[in-house]
């Protein structure tokens, strides 16, 4: 497909890399592309950042169709800029699209799209040690119709952002809450897709579980409230007597990139893992009986996020003494030296753009 580019003619200033935050800034150009049922996808462009025009009656405001995807472009020590694992993410994004009724996006084309975008705002990947550039790929219905009905029409637009180094005084253990009354998502829900209402019906719990001091909650399945799911926006392994365990994707959890390359990376390396049903009594035991290891998020924006204390139904148990696992300080290193280009990749996950 021809993308058609149209460069600003006022370029912005580059952001300071000390001080940059998270998807607060963005680029000069952003992408876009529009669907119907007659055209399939058509018109697609890398346009001048701005302002979308939509009618108010567009379904994404109000029935929630909008999938999105979350990576990053990454700076290499040689000066070129790589993604980790690009193809995972426009599958994912193709999976979430499915469960939503929003149109399939042909992969090679959404991977060619992505790279062209990427290599026009190139100059934007900065280069400071834990920085990168954050794209936001998403997917949006926008038939002007309030009747229940059939997607007709959408727009896909990747937008990208400078984003600082989310550990800007070294990584400090979180505190999180186990939310024991809202739930995520349920098995044949949306919890696998990428969808922003997913982070609606999240919002609750994680104000609750801020005003409380904590930085997170973690999630239990919404039919018992028994089994582990995920811990805010990210997945979450155990260390358990010295075997690693992550829940299973049962449909209410996402398939997180980040999981996935830890499995793979601990694999082989020879390391236990095991995607199961995690109970939280067992985690709970656990932690009494002085055998549960590490704990820890994963998640592309943290990459991992060492849980440092748990608070279920009032009582707070301490993991690790509050500070950071080796294992998972390992998974640290290693990813990043993998995405930043300092360490060799010999799983072949890197891009090149
Ligand atoms: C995006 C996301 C993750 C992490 O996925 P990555 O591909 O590793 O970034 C985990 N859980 C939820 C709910 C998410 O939205």
């Amino acid at each position: 497909m021809d993308i058609r580019i149209e460069k600003t003619t006022s370029p912005k200033v580059h952001p300071d890399p000390n001080t940059l935050g998270f998807g607060e800034v963005f680029t000069d150009h952003m992408f876009m592309m529009d669907y119907s049922k007659k055209e399939g996808w058509h018109d697609a462009k890398i346009v001048p950042y701005g302002d979308l025009v939509l009618s108010p009656a567009a379904c994404v405001f109000h029935y929630g169709a909008e999938v999105f995807e979350g990576m990053k472009a990454y700076r290499t020590p040689d000066g070129d800029v790589q993604l980790f694992r690009p193809m995972e993410n426009i599958r994912r994004l193709n999976n979430s699209a499915e469960r939503l009724c929003l149109p399939q996006i042909d992969e090679d084309l959404a991977l060619e799209v992505l790279t062209k975008f990427v290599e026009i705002e190139k100059d934007w990947v900065p280069a400071k040690k834990g920085t990168s550039l954050y794209l936001r790929p998403f997917l949006i219905a926008t038939d002007a119709k309030l009747g229940l009905h059939a997607i007709d029409e959408a727009k896909y637009v990747i937008i990208a952002s400078p984003v600082g180094s989310y550990y800007k005084e070294g990584i400090n253990p979180v505190k999180i809450m186990i939310e024991t009354e809202d739930v995520r998502a349920v098995r044949g829900g949306t919890g696998y897709a990428k969808c922003g209402g997913n982070y609606a019906a999240s919002n609750r719990a994680a104000a609750k579980a801020e005003e409380k001091g904590f930085s997170q909650v973690l999630w239990l399945d919404g039919v018992e409230r028994k089994y582990i799911e995920e811990v805010g926006a990210m997945n979450v392994m155990f260390k358990i007597d010295g075997k690693v365990k992550t829940p299973k994707l049962i449909g209410s959890v996402l398939p997180g990139i980040t999981r996935k390359s830890c499995i793979d990376l601990m694999k082989s390396e020879g390391q236990d893992v095991e995607e199961t049903f995690i109970t939280v009594d067992e985690v709970i035991d656990a932690l009494k009986a002085g055998k549960l290891e590490e704990a820890w998020g994963c998640g592309t924006a943290a990459v991992v996020s060492p849980i440092g204390l748990l608070s279920y139904e009032g009582v707070d148990y301490v993991i690790n003494d509050g500070k950071i696992g080796e294992l998972t300080q390992h998974l640290y290193d290693e990813l990043t030296g993998i995405q930043w280009g300092e360490k060799e990749d010999k799983f072949g996950w890197t891009l090149k753009v």
